[in-house]
């Protein structure tokens, strides 16, 4: 069980600091190991004398705080799935998950209980909301932290890792609606045994967790990594730059894992500067693609090895690869190399029965301990994403190099059809940002006026370049690609909208269009 498998050796991490408060000052909130240990098999307990049985989904609403891993591993061991919630959900977005699994309990914090129960009133099903923080004056509304000085016997369980359902996070909904994606036990804790060797944290270091725990990026690189390697975690409830960077000069953190939304600030904000980043070791970056000209002018400004990616996705437990720690000169622009025990393939995108020519690219497809159970209460989604012999065609488009090395060239579904031709956005985007009046940029395609799709840029100027116009970007843009790949259209704007993840939301894009 995914508990054990993380929380296996917190006995012998004992003192240690486990999880920091990193908003606190100096006497910030700390758990140690033998905390986290002891507390989450308390609360456990709790969630048992509660009512919470084997099989029931937990919707864990928070944002992140030292608490949250604690809510996490005590409602697996009671045997709950945990369905973790974005904490801006609407009541709304909020109430179609707790729906689409068929929630029963909801453990949320005080400044989210309103919305927490605005969305169970409208889902229906939920049998009792707790909170990870005290109740509000006045309010009935349990605490976890109550269950501490529960009495009640452990749960004693018969759970079965290879078939129960430890976590079920939603996917991001890039492409489409979000998906409850089935991951068992062993499909997590085996992602974390192939991930370890390759990027090993076990010597004390100190992970800053600003990436959400409710991703899956943040939940395994952020929350069960970490803890199963004896690092410190410090905790911070949301990305801004200045407390991001206090955070780093404070804690003196050693590991960054990051989007690439925090590439793009680390390598160009002037407020940097104004830091003190020197005990920082590496960054790990994944989750949407990151430009290598932009890594590289990252870790050139810190002073820094290469950028590491890494690759995955919900479904995947999550990843697949990665660029091990030990490389000393990653080829720029690769995601990775294949995790041990994990098959991988590039098939033709005009005939699924194909794979693609060495070095040509293809839809990757992957069979491994880490795919995903299923989608739930979707077989057909399932069945159109896991074929019969196991593969899971991911919807992303790879290229391998002859010594193995994986880029990501964009999403199968992204890719701009101009006349019979294939245009990768992600490729425009990243020529876009090597313009040095350009602060961010994201390419769609648009039907033009003819009835084709053409390329179309939203372009967000450099404030101190107000004057960059669009014959600009579109020369500059036709004078390094072939002429297929120029981009037709130009509009500004003031931000390019973005999930957490770092992921651009096209879809509000295409609306605005
Ligand atoms: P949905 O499937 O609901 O549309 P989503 O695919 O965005 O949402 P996630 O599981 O969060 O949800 O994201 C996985 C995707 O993120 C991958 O399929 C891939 O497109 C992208 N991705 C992950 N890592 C990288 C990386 N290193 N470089 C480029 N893209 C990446
Ligand atoms: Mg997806």
């Amino acid at each position: 069980p995914i508990h054990d498998a993380v929380l296996g050796r917190a006995a012998e991490f004992g003192e240690r600091p486990a999880l920091i408060d990193g908003t606190g000052g100096d006497g910030a909130l700390t758990l140690t190991y033998a905390q986290v240990e002891a507390c989450h098999r308390r609360v456990a307990a709790g969630l048992a004398e509660a009512g919470v049985r084997k099989g029931d989904v937990l919707a864990l609403h928070s944002p992140n705080t030292v608490l949250f891993p604690v809510a996490f591993y005590a409602a697996t061991r009671a045997g709950a799935s945990v369905t973790t919630v974005h904490p801006l959900a609407t009541p709304e977005e909020f109430a179609k998950q707790l729906r689409d699994s068929a929630a029963r309990w909801i453990v949320t914090v005080s400044p989210l209980l309103a919305t927490a129960r605005a969305a169970a009133e409208l889902a229906g099903g939920v049998e009792e909301i707790f909170l990870c923080d005290a109740a509000p004056e006045g309010d009935a509304t349990r605490s976890l932290q109550s269950f501490l000085a529960s009495t009640a016997p452990e749960p004693v369980l018969d759970i079965d890792p290879d078939t129960d359902v430890a976590a079920l996070p939603y996917s991001s909904g890039t492409t489409g609606v979000p998906k409850g994606v089935m991951l068992t036990h062993t499909s997590i804790a085996t992602n974390l045994a192939q991930l370890e060797p390759l990027m090993p944290m076990g010597s004390g270091e100190r992970i800053l967790a600003v990436l959400p725990f409710f991703h899956v990026y943040g939940l395994t690189a952020l929350m069960n990594a970490p803890l199963r390697q004896g690092a410190t975690v410090v905790v911070l409830p949301r990305f801004e730059l200045d407390g991001f960077l206090a955070a780093i000069e404070k804690h003196r953190i050693d590991v960054l894992f990051v989007a690439p939304p925090i590439v793009l600030a680390l390598a160009k904000h002037p407020a940097v500067a104004n830091y003190d980043l020197s005990s920082l070791k590496y960054i790990v970056c994944s989750a949407a693609p990151l430009d290598a000209a932009l890594a590289e002018s990252c870790s050139a400004r810190l002073g820094l090895p290469p950028i590491l990616q890494a690759y995955g996705m919900t479904e995947l437990s999550p990843g697949t690869h990665l660029v091990p720690l030990a490389t000393e000169n990653p080829p720029p622009g690769t995601v990775g190399k294949l995790l041990p025990s994990t098959e991988m393939r590039l098939v033709a995108l005009d005939d699924p029965a194909k794979d693609v020519p060495a070095g040509e690219s293809g839809e990757i497809a992957i069979r491994g301990p880490q795919v995903m159970k299923g989608y739930l209460g979707r077989p057909d989604a399932t069945a159109a994403m896991i074929d019969a012999d196991g593969w899971l065609h991911t919807g992303d488009i790879g290229r391998v190099d002859e010594d193995g090395w994986l880029y990501v060239v964009d999403r199968v579904k992204e890719l701009i059809k101009y006349k019979g031709f294939q245009v990768a956005p992600a490729e425009l985007e990243a020529l876009l940002l090597t313009h040095g009046a350009i602060a961010d940029a994201a390419v769609i395609g648009v039907v033009d006026g003819d009835g084709t799709e053409v390329p179309k840029a939203f372009v967000v100027r450099q404030p101190a370049v107000p004057d960059l116009s669009a014959e600009q970007v579109m020369a500059y843009v036709a004078e390094r690609v072939a002429p297929y790949k120029k981009i037709r259209q130009v509009e500004f704007i003031d931000t390019v909208p973005r999930a957490v993840s770092g992921k651009i939301l096209r879809r509000e894009l295409r609306n605005r269009a």
